[in-house]
């Protein structure tokens, strides 16, 4: 594959090409965009307000403003799913190793049979401090 340097971009949203490579923004989460399309504004999924498409991001397929932007790569970070497979191991084995392979940093929160599957197992971690300073 050649490197894009160099070569004109096409907005991610409208499919227009830029005149001078290089001067479509980014947008996080889209790709780069035409002024046109980044001027356009955008809800926000979390908070409703409106915002222009160049200071939004999408995130997880959502629409966000750059301030709930961060808050939800935060949320996002502190929280991890691990599934595990019973077609591969007993429930035995999967409720110790979901404790014994607990993420460095994380605590077991919970272990539950994922929703749209008979033999998955998700075991959830949330990092130690939050759920430290949530019990005290
Ligand atoms: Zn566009
Ligand atoms: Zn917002």
């Amino acid at each position: 594959m050649h490197h894009a340097a160099g070569r004109a971009a096409k907005c991610a949203l409208c499919g227009r090409e830029e005149s001078t490579p290089g001067t479509f923004p980014t947008v996080i989460g889209v790709g780069r965009v035409c002024l046109a399309c980044g001027m356009g504004t955008v809800k926000c999924a979390v908070c409703g307000g409106e915002v222009k498409r160049l200071t939004s991001s999408r995130f997880q397929g959502r629409d966000l403003c750059l301030k709930d932007h961060m808050k939800e790569v935060e949320k996002y970070k502190q929280h991890i799913v691990k599934t595990f497979d019973e077609d591969d191991e007993s429930v035995k084995e999967i409720l110790g190793r979901s404790l014994s392979d607990a993420p460095e940093g994380y605590s077991l929160v919970t272990v539950r049979r994922a929703r749209n599957s008979m033999h998955v197992w998700e075991a959830e971690y949330e990092k130690t401090e939050i759920l430290q300073s949530r019990c005290s």
